[in-house]
């Protein structure tokens, strides 16, 4: 298997990327065409033996050949021409975006859950999330409402306009979730499992792909590389935080790994410091911190009555705080280049 990237010199005509694509068919290869500003590439994946036999550079238009080195091919940057937007309902997220995915941990009921997501929109997230079937680590926890849960969340769509971002945990419930989400949800412990990746990677919503709490940015990226080769692209990262011998909080926020991924792949990231750091107080700061690392936008667990959730209270911001913070960060974003992604505006 080799990958590489053809880039075409400018100005780019129809005809010369149906001349490439035609001949990386015939020898059974993918090609992928990314059109930005200034460039336009071909990504090409295919049996190294067949692909380099032919001569790309003796075709006048092409201007260089470059081999992607990394073991991920489709995420990884020179696959594209520049960050990719995933854009779901009328909302995107991807640059210049910056995009708050805003709900509650879990779906607890309909009344809640309305009342969290009228409290989103009207604050300015571009994205609600809830879950309705939860990843608990006893077996005794609440598990979430299942199927009941993911209707509630349609009906949060239905009244708000915000697209609905929520977690599947098993690869025979991919197609129901797919119909009532807008976005599914793979969570930290599922990060490596292969048969959900590959699941979500043939349905047809985008994917929101968190780090694997004991996860290393590569294998992140593998990850994210198995959903794209299933012919699903529309992938947002999500970094949730990673084990440390830190116990001040939930799990450490790497906030490094923004700038790295950003640096090793076209894939919009966001951050969670919900589950990141499992505290109230520290929400408000590192959302701060992901818009001045360069993030795409963060994902944030808010309760109508926190002391009343049913997962997840501690780290929960209330309504107010939540508005709070929404009108400290909307002040914020242009000074470092972000439009705060406003369904209203
Ligand atoms: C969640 O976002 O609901 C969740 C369970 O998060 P994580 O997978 O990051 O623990
Ligand atoms: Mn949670």
């Amino acid at each position: 298997m080799v990958g590489l990237v053809i880039v075409l010199k400018e100005p780019v005509r129809q005809e010369d990327i149906d001349k490439i694509v035609e001949r990386l068919q015939g020898v059974g290869a993918e090609a992928h065409i990314s059109r930005g500003q200034y460039k336009t590439v071909i990504g090409v994946i295919g049996d190294r033996e067949k692909v380099m036999q032919i001569p790309f550079e003796a075709y006048p238009f092409v201007e260089a050949v470059v081999p992607i080195m990394k073991p991920y091919k489709l995420v990884s940057r020179e696959f594209a021409t520049g960050t990719s937007v995933v854009k779901t309902g009328n909302t995107a997220v991807g640059p210049p975006n910056f995009s708050v995915i805003a709900g509650p941990c879990s779906v607890e009921s309909e009344e809640q859950v309305l009342e969290a997501a009228r409290a989103a929109r009207e604050a300015g997230a571009s994205l609600f999330r809830g879950g309705a079937y939860k990843p608990r680590t006893s077996p005794y926890a609440f598990q979430g409402l299942g199927i009941e849960g993911l209707r509630i969340l349609s009906r949060a769509r239905e009244e708000t306009g915000l697209p609905v971002v929520t977690e599947v945990l098993d690869p025979r419930d991919v197609t129901q979730v797919a119909e009532h989400a807008d976005v599914l949800q793979i969570g930290t412990r599922n990060m490596q499992n292969f048969l959900l990746l590959k699941e979500v990677g043939s349905a047809n919503k985008p994917v929101l792909l968190k780090r694997g709490m004991s996860s290393t940015v590569e294998e992140w990226l593998m990850a994210a590389e198995y959903v794209a080769k299933e012919g699903n692209g529309n992938i947002i990262l999500c970094e949730r935080g990673i084990r440390t011998f830190e116990t001040a909080t939930r799990n450490t926020l790497d906030i490094s790994s923004v700038p790295v991924v950003h640096a090793l792949s076209h894939l919009p990231v966001v951050v969670d410091p919900s589950h990141a750091t499992g505290r109230r107080d520290l929400i408000a700061p590192l959302v701060k911190a992901a818009l001045a690392v360069g993030a795409d936008g963060v994902m944030v667990e808010i309760h109508p009555r926190p002391s009343e959730a049913l997962c997840d209270g501690p780290q929960s911001l209330d309504l107010r705080e939540f508005k709070e913070m929404m009108e400290e960060l909307r002040g914020l974003c242009a000074g470092f280049g972000k439009t705060l992604q406003d369904l209203q505006g």
